[in-house]
């Protein structure tokens, strides 16, 4: 690990403008991902900011729904009566995700800006990756590329988002909170999931709209329809602490047999949660069973492109888009 300096905020304000110092400063909340990642040699940070000490924990009801503070833990947020009774879907997907242990320390700040799992980019011995080194190649083109994306990838990248809890909350239509300062002061902005995630083009190495020294404070999440029904399904190699081949948030509402809402997002398939306007569409008016689902999922993986190792997750994301919704719909 090379050598970084620490200082600490313990607001807001104090870590926006501790933020500025430029190029090399990171913020440290849980540590999960940003500590595995320097010891790995794949960050190397001059200075980290523990933001831990800021009031930033809570889950709070609101007129236009709920806001969870960027450092709440994940065992937390997973268990919090408010989401477990309004948004299931959340609660289900970050309990998919990585251990106890982790979910104890990750927040939800960090959970939204986990970096991709690709082997070429976690291994410095590797020299193409474009994520990692501007302009090297990218090693996953060719290589043992199972776990990579098959949708909105590029020539420049094929990694995969590897977060569950963003994927539920791609579903939601959350919106991230974003603090920063500047000479007039502090200021504040709010971005709808959907866009806050960029696909790789060929500049994967950038993988948000954060701009230098943004500090993420909240997500935001709509009212939650009580009516609704929610599954999330992972799928992946072995039963628990495992990173997703597929996986699917799916929330639906229905009106007798008949779908009057649905929602849908994919993990383990792009560099962003994959989420499809008309795929939900399609399914609004119709009657919940397999083929209004199937219609969905042709809609979801339209455009797919495989890769020499990955070819199976087109037909496993459809099987598991169906699944998902026949189990929130209880057909299942
Ligand atoms: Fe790097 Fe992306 Fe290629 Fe992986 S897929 S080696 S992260 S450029």
């Amino acid at each position: 690990m090379m050598p970084f300096t620490l200082s600490r905020a313990d607001d807001v304000s104090a870590a926006v403008t501790q933020g500025n110092r430029g190029p090399g400063t990171k913020y440290l909340g849980g540590g999960t991902n940003l500590v595995d990642l320097m010891k790995m040699g794949v960050e190397h940070p001059a200075h980290l900011i523990d933001i831990n000490r800021i009031p930033l924990a809570t889950v709070e009801e609101n007129a236009n729904g709920i806001r969870i503070g960027a450092l709440v833990r994940n065992s937390d947020l997973a268990a919090h009566p408010l989401i477990l009774q309004r948004y299931p879907l959340l609660s289900q997907a970050l309990l998919s995700g990585a251990s106890p242990q982790i979910r104890n320390m990750a927040t939800v700040g960090g959970n939204v800006l986990q970096r991709t799992r690709c082997f070429y980019f976690y291994d410095p011995t590797y020299k193409e990756c474009n994520k990692r080194l501007p302009g090297s190649g990218c090693a996953a083109l060719n290589g043992y590329n199972r776990i990579h994306a098959i949708l909105g990838a590029s020539d420049h990248c094929i990694a995969v988002h590897p977060s569950d809890m963003a994927v539920a909350l791609t579903a939601l239509d959350a919106r991230i909170v974003v603090a920063s300062s500047s000479q007039s002061g502090r200021a504040e902005r709010s971005i709808p999931i959907a866009n806050f995630y960029r696909l790789p083009g060929d500049t994967p190495q950038i993988e948000t709209q954060l701009k230098p020294g943004e500090l993420i404070t909240a997500v935001d999440l709509p009212a939650a329809s009580p009516q609704s029904r929610a599954n999330y399904l992972k799928v992946r190699d072995r039963n628990s602490f495992a990173f997703a081949l597929v996986s699917v948030a799916a929330q639906v509402e229905l009106e007798g047999n008949r779908i009057k809402d649905a929602r849908i997002a994919l993990g383990g398939v792009a560099l962003k949660p994959w989420r499809v306007p008309a795929a939900e569409q399609a399914l609004r008016g119709k009657e919940a069973g397999a083929a209004a689902f199937r219609e969905a999922a042709d809609i979801l993986v339209r455009g797919a492109k495989p890769h020499r190792f990955n070819a199976f997750k087109i037909e496993l994301a459809r099987r598991s888009i169906v699944r998902a919704l026949s189990t929130a719909s209880q057909l299942a």
